[in-house]
């Protein structure tokens, strides 16, 4: 069936947002805000691991010897899926939450555009990024911004948002996870890690000329131009990374959306 959406427009049209999406805190604004990562699955992982423990000690299906599960085993499966269902039920209430205000409030959303199934590869990782469900989120903020009419910016992979300093512009070589804090070098401003990664992509949209919600815009102004093994100051012309602006289409690399 179809059906016309009449979707209100977002409160602030001509305001630029910039979302780090992260683990420790599932998204920090450019504007400061902080939305916590509530951890639905962290706070069920004691039950989830005692029921696990309790299935393993019945009789479960055994294709070998064509063994039938008892039912005890069964209704112990049901508690887990119980579990599961609940977790997956808080995440998506909380990340459709998010997705629905962040679209009805700013004209123009940033976010990156992170490698979700690159870091799942992080085994001690994994748990905790899909927990918080950052591609879901990314996806939901896809379709609901061609509804209320506001406009998705994704910043390319490779544009240094978390060592970029979002007052002055140096970028720096190295900023390992653990580095919680962000202190510039040159101009000694010091902010949370997460909140300047957030401005600093917010900034960005400025310099995309016409800035289109596709998923490949943003991917061809910041190319990797390899590891940097100093820190870069300059924010001469053009690029956040200092380099020159890159002239004509020639230069400009388009990034193939990939829907993680
Ligand atoms: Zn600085």
């Amino acid at each position: 069936m179809e059906i016309t959406r009449t979707d209100p427009k977002p409160s602030q049209p001509n305001a630029v947002v910039g979302v780090d999406l992260g683990v420790k805190s599932l998204a920090v604004l450019s504007t400061g805000q902080v939305i916590p990562n509530p951890k639905h699955l962290e706070a069920v992982q004691k039950t989830l691991r005692r029921l696990n423990r309790q299935a393993s000690r019945r009789i479960g299906p055994d294709k070998r010897t064509g063994q039938n599960p008892s039912s005890r085993w069964r209704s112990t499966q049901n508690r887990v899926a119980k579990l599961h269902t609940r977790v997956a039920n808080a995440r998506r209430d909380g990340l459709h939450k998010l997705s629905t205000s962040l679209c009805r409030t700013y004209g123009t959303i940033v976010l990156e555009d992170l490698n979700v199934s690159g870091m799942m590869h992080n085994h001690r990782l994994a748990r905790h990024i899909g927990g918080a469900g950052m591609a879901e989120l990314r996806r939901q903020i896809d379709y609901k911004t061609t509804w209320s009419n506001s406009r998705l910016v994704i910043a390319s992979r490779w544009y240094p948002s978390s060592k970029t300093c979002s007052d002055c512009g140096a970028v720096k070589a190295k900023l390992p996870l653990r580095v919680r804090v962000f202190r510039c070098v040159e101009c000694g401003c010091v902010l949370d890690r997460d909140l300047n990664a957030a401005r600093n992509p917010a900034a960005l949209v400025d310099e995309i000329p016409g800035g289109q919600s596709t998923a490949s815009c943003a991917g061809t102004l910041n190319k990797p131009d390899g590891n940097p093994c100093k820190t870069r100051f300059a924010r001469a012309a053009g690029t956040a990374t200092g380099r020159p602006a890159p002239t004509g289409a020639g230069q400009r690399r388009r990034h193939k959306a990939t829907t993680a």
